[in-house]
């Protein structure tokens, strides 16, 4: 990852330094004498020599690359048949996943690029990571670790590193009766499900729901990587019912900074299980397997959708604000969740799902707030007629079914020869190989539901639509969920604030695959930042009705302030704990992870004192 620091993220960094006072002194002291200041880059006199890095080859079975981007043809003829065809390919989250120099955010506004490693090694076995994460400790390089690749901050590349790439280790295998490692005798078995690291969701759920009939808690977004998202906490459809993905991990296979294979699990290294549930991925070591709990399949899934055009401010706000009342008295439950989205030009658009009640049932709950709606023609029209469908859970992620009977939902990995089940949600077309001009998000608390607190939320709501679009991601966050999600996911080290949070508010902009400075494909900076300034604008609007309240590590502005406080609150001192026994010097950095204020933006250079 390339960073641009200009003045604005220096100071931004400076004051999140100043969060570490707070930290206990034993922390901050807990580097080894022996630790390096810096890391190495080709061109240093100590960068590995051609023969060691043979030797690596040979240790990984060959199975060692020297990275080259596909951009470098268009940077040689940008306006060439063959540069054209790669830039229709970077809207094929497939294409990118399986590139090994290439990530699904080709970069962000003044925060960074997409930059390939120097070396990567395309892992297949625990042996690979092993081998490749001693060669990084033993000379002293920036190492990355990539999965799925779809880090929206760039934490799973960085120029001038070796890469662990985990795309080829993506095996899935369901068990009836699961029992992590040591705890026989205080768990009882349970059916699960175990898959590699470069495993994505879509695929996961495929084997999971539609051959197996169970449910597992992952993404939203298919081609993320399963586990990036268990690391970051991670939220899908029908979290408030089973919780963060995080929530449901049952053990993980995990090699550490010393090339220890360990296994974190509830009876067996807890303290790095805890750490791995939600901590943020790339810090604590390379994960190698996970097994998940799987859980009974509803009979129905289902989703609603409609589009409100309101012909004036005065209007849309009063039509927030009947939301606001609709979603606190009736959808503020287990069964709902997804998105709602306050465009600008008044617009309101509703993409939420359901589990649990069948479709007579869903438009009884929905039925009152459409009748408000069409009481008021001289106020509101639809842009989208309201629509409510269900289908057997069986066959949400069903590929067969959903090319046969939701065609415009759903697109395929149109690459020849490529395997049948590589789909991806229409939904998510516009993220895939996209520059980011701004992406901030914040937990709202669920007190903002309460009638005397009602009228605030929806004038911020309004007052942050003026500038931005805001999406109102209601199934992030805990409260309102099943007593069972909730007592999971306090049991992980994402940031107390989601179990009181009702959604995650998030404010984001993005222009189509663009890299700075390639001829023809360069993204308008100057429109971004634009866009930059009116996010910023939209989001303090929210804040100033949540002060303090968060944000998601996986989902969240480059230039958080304070992040180590906003992603992990309470929880970052025993986290920074746990990355101080397992990684004391530091060899696994990723942008605002566990650990990093001790390394300059790029991760190279020590920047605390020992
Ligand atoms: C289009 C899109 C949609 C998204 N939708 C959702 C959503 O619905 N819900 C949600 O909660 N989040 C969502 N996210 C955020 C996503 O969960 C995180 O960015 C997640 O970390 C991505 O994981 P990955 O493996 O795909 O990405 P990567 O970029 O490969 O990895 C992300 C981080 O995890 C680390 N990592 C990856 N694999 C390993 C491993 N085996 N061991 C150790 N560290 C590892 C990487 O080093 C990096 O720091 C979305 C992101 C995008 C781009």
């Amino acid at each position: 990852m390339a960073f641009l620091l200009n003045r604005r993220s220096l100071l931004r960094r400076a004051a999140a330094l100043a969060f570490l006072p707070v930290l206990p002194k034993t922390l901050r002291a807990a580097i080894p004498e022996n630790a390096p200041a810096r890391r190495v880059r080709p061109g240093d006199p100590s960068w590995p020599s051609e023969a060691s890095w043979a030797k690596l080859n040979e240790e990984v079975g060959g199975r060692l690359i020297k990275v080259q981007s596909p951009l470098s043809a268009c940077r040689e003829a940008p306006d060439a048949a063959a540069c054209g065809d790669l830039f229709k390919e970077l809207k094929n989250p497939y294409y990118i996943g399986d590139n090994v120099a290439l990530t699904q955010t080709a970069g962000w506004v003044d925060a960074w690029e997409s930059q390939p490693s120097v070396y990567a090694v395309a892992a297949e076995t625990t042996g690979d990571i092993v081998a490749a994460v001693n060669f990084a400790r033993e000379n002293n390089l920036r190492l990355v670790v990539k999965g799925g690749g779809h880090s929206y901050l760039g934490r799973s590349n960085a120029p001038d590193s070796l890469l662990i790439w985990t795309r080829r280790m993506n095996a899935i295998s369901l068990h009836d009766d699961f029992t992590p490692q040591g705890c026989a005798a205080r768990q009882p078995p349970q059916p699960a499900v175990t898959v590699g690291p470069g495993a994505i969701w879509m695929h996961t759920y495929n084997e999971v729901t539609t051959k197996g009939g169970r449910y597992v808690q992952g993404g939203g977004c298919g081609t993320v990587g399963v586990a990036g998202l268990v690391q970051a906490g991670g939220f899908g459809s029908f979290s408030k019912n089973f919780g963060t993905a995080a929530a449901g991990l049952l053990e993980a296979e995990i090699v550490t900074a010393d090339s220890e294979t360990r296994i974190a699990n509830p009876c067996t290294n807890p303290d790095l299980f805890w750490g791995l549930k939600g901590g943020g991925g790339g810090s604590l070591g390379v994960v190698t397997r996970l097994t998940l709990k799987t859980h009974e399949l509803p009979s129905f899934f289902g989703a609603v959708s409609a589009t409100i055009h309101a012909f004036s401010d005065a209007a849309f706000r009063r039509l927030i604000g009947q939301l606001i009342d609709f979603y606190a008295d009736n959808l503020f439950n287990p069964h709902w969740g997804e998105i709602v989205t306050l465009r600008l030009g008044n617009r309101l658009e509703i993409r939420m799902v359901f589990q649990g009640l069948d479709q007579q049932q869903a438009g009884t709950v929905w039925q009152p707030f459409f009748d408000w709606v069409n009481g008021s023609p001289q106020d509101f029209t639809y842009q989208l007629t309201p629509r409510i469908i269900t289908a057997p859970a069986r066959n949400l992620w069903d590929p067969v079914f959903l090319k046969k009977h939701f065609p415009s939902g759903v697109l395929s990995d149109d690459r020849p020869g490529a395997p049948s089940d590589n789909i991806f949600w229409s939904g998510n077309l516009a993220e895939v190989g996209h520059f980011l001009s701004g992406f901030q998000s914040l937990w709202l608390p669920a007190s903002l539901l309460q009638s005397d607190r009602r009228s605030a939320l929806a004038d911020a709501l309004f007052a942050a639509a003026r500038h931005w679009s805001v999406e109102l991601h209601l199934q992030k966050g805990l409260a309102g969920g099943s007593d069972e999600a909730v007592f999971a996911t306090k049991d992980t080290a994402m940031n107390p604030a989601v179990l009181d949070a009702f959604a995650l508010a998030i404010v984001a902009g993005e222009e189509p695959p663009a890299f700075p400075g390639l001829p023809s494909h360069a993204p308008d900076l100057d429109a971004d930042r634009r866009q930059a300034g009116q996010i910023g604008k939209a989001m303090s609007e929210l804040k100033n009705v949540a002060p303090g309240a968060g944000s998601y590590f996986a989902e969240s502005d480059f230039f958080e302030l304070q992040w180590q406080n906003s992603y992990w609150g309470p929880n970052y001192p025993r986290l920074l704990s746990i990355k101080k026994k397992y990684d004391p010097a530091g060899l696994f950095f990723v942008h605002h992870g566990v650990g990093s204020e001790e390394w300059s933006a790029d991760g190279f250079t020590r920047v605390s004192a020992r």
